[in-house]
C-alpha cells in the first residue's frame, strides 16, 4: 500500500485562488485587506518566512506593510509601533515575526496586539476563545493541518489522534482543534515513556518535534493518517520532515510531504485570517 499524499501546496493554491476573489469583492466595497508584518533583526530564516508571507499577500491582492527594524530596537519602541497599527484603519492583521531578541518580551508583544487583529492567533484571548469553542483567530499551522485533513474528507470524530510535541504554537493547539472536532486526543512529549505504544495506536498521527526522521514506519499503525509538521535540514541542506517519508508512506493511508505539506498551508491560513478580519471591519 502506498499512502495518498495530502499536498499542502495544491490545497494552498486552490484556497488562495478563492481568496483572491473574496479580496476583489472586498476591494469593490472599498476595503483592501491589509497585513502589517514587523521583522526585528536579521535572522535569515525569519527573513525568508517574512518574504514568503509578503509574496503570498501580493499574489492574493492583500496589501502588506513590512517594517524591518534593527535588533537594537527597544521594547517600548516596538510596543509603540504595535499600538499605532492597532489604531490603523488600513491594517486588519498584525504579525510580529518570532523569535524576538532577548531584551524584548514575546509575551508583552503578543498581548499588545489587538486580539481582533491577531491573525497569528497567539493572543491569550484568541487561545481562550479557541479552547472554549468560540469564534477566534485560529493559530495558522494547526488551522492549516485541520483544513488538510478535512480536504480529504477524513473522519475526525471518534478517532484517536496522537500528537507528538506540545509547543504552544503547534502541538497544544492542534490537539485542541481536533478535540473540538470530537477526536480523542493523546499528547506525547520529551518525558513520555514508551512513545511508540501511543503512536502505534493513532488513527491520525501529528508529528511536531523538530527532529529529522524522528518517526518511521515502526511508529505507525497500518492505515493511519500521518501529518508531518517538522521542518529540518539534512547534511546536504535539503528540507526534510520529522517523519521518514518514503517508509511511512508504505504503511499510512494518507501522508503530508515536506516540503509542500503543512508549510504552504500555514501561510494560507494567515491570509485567510487577514481576509476574515477585513471582511468583519467592512461590515462594521
Ligand atoms: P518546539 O517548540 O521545539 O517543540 C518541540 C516539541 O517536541 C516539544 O513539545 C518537545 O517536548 C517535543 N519533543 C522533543 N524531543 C522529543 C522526544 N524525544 N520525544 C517526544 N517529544 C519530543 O517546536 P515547534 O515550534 O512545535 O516546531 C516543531 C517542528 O515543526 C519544527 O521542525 C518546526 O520548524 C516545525 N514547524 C513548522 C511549521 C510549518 O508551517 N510547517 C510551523 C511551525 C513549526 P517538551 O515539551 O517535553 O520539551
Amino acid at each position: 500500500m502506498s499512502a495518498i499524499v495530502i499536498s499542502g501546496k495544491e490545497l494552498a493554491k486552490e484556497k488562495r485562488l478563492k481568496m483572491k476573489q473574496q479580496v476583489d469583492i472586498l476591494k469593490q466595497k472599498g476595503v483592501t485587506p491589509g497585513l502589517a508584518v514587523i521583522l526585528v533583526g536579521e535572522d535569515p530564516a525569519s527573513q525568508s518566512y517574512v518574504r514568503a508571507k509578503k509574496r503570498a499577500c501580493e499574489e492574493t491582492g492583500i496589501h502588506s506593510d513590512l517594517d524591518e527594524v534593527p535588533s537594537s530596537i527597544s521594547e517600548k519602541e516596538l510596543l509603540d509601533k504595535i499600538i499605532k497599527l492597532n489604531k490603523s484603519d488600513h491594517i486588519h492583521g498584525i504579525l510580529v515575526q518570532l523569535p524576538l531578541p532577548e531584551h524584548i518580551s514575546e509575551k508583552k508583544v503578543i498581548e499588545t496586539i489587538d486580539p481582533d487583529k491577531d491573525v497569528d492567533g497567539f493572543h491569550p484571548i484568541n487561545i481562550g476563545r479557541m479552547m472554549t469553542g468560540q469564534e477566534a483567530f485560529l493559530p495558522c499551522t494547526p488551522f492549516g493541518i485541520v483544513e488538510m485533513i478535512k480536504s480529504k474528507n477524513i473522519d475526525i470524530e471518534g478517532k484517536h489522534v496522537v500528537i507528538v510535541g506540545r509547543s504552544n504554537i503547534v502541538g497544544k493547539p492542534v490537539g485542541q482543534l481536533l478535540l473540538n472536532e470530537n477526536a480523542t486526543v493523546t499528547y506525547c512529549h520529551s518525558r513520555t515513556k514508551n512513545m511508540a505504544e501511543y503512536t502505534r495506536s493513532a488513527d491520525i498521527l501529528v508529528v511536531a518535534v523538530g527532529k529529522p526522521h524522528f518517526i518511521d514506519e515502526t511508529h505507525i499503525k497500518d492505515g493511519a493518517v500521518v501529518i508531518d509538521v517538522g521542518v529540518n535540514r539534512n547534511d546536504e541542506g535539503k528540507l526534510i520532515g520529522d517523519v521518514v517519508y518514503d517508509r511511512a508512506k508504505e504503511v499510512a493511508s494518507y501522508i503530508t510531504p515536506v516540503p509542500g505539506g503543512v508549510g504552504p498551508m500555514t501561510i494560507t491560513m494567515l491570509l485567510h485570517n487577514t481576509v476574515v478580519s477585513a471582511a468583519k471591519r467592512s461590515r462594521e
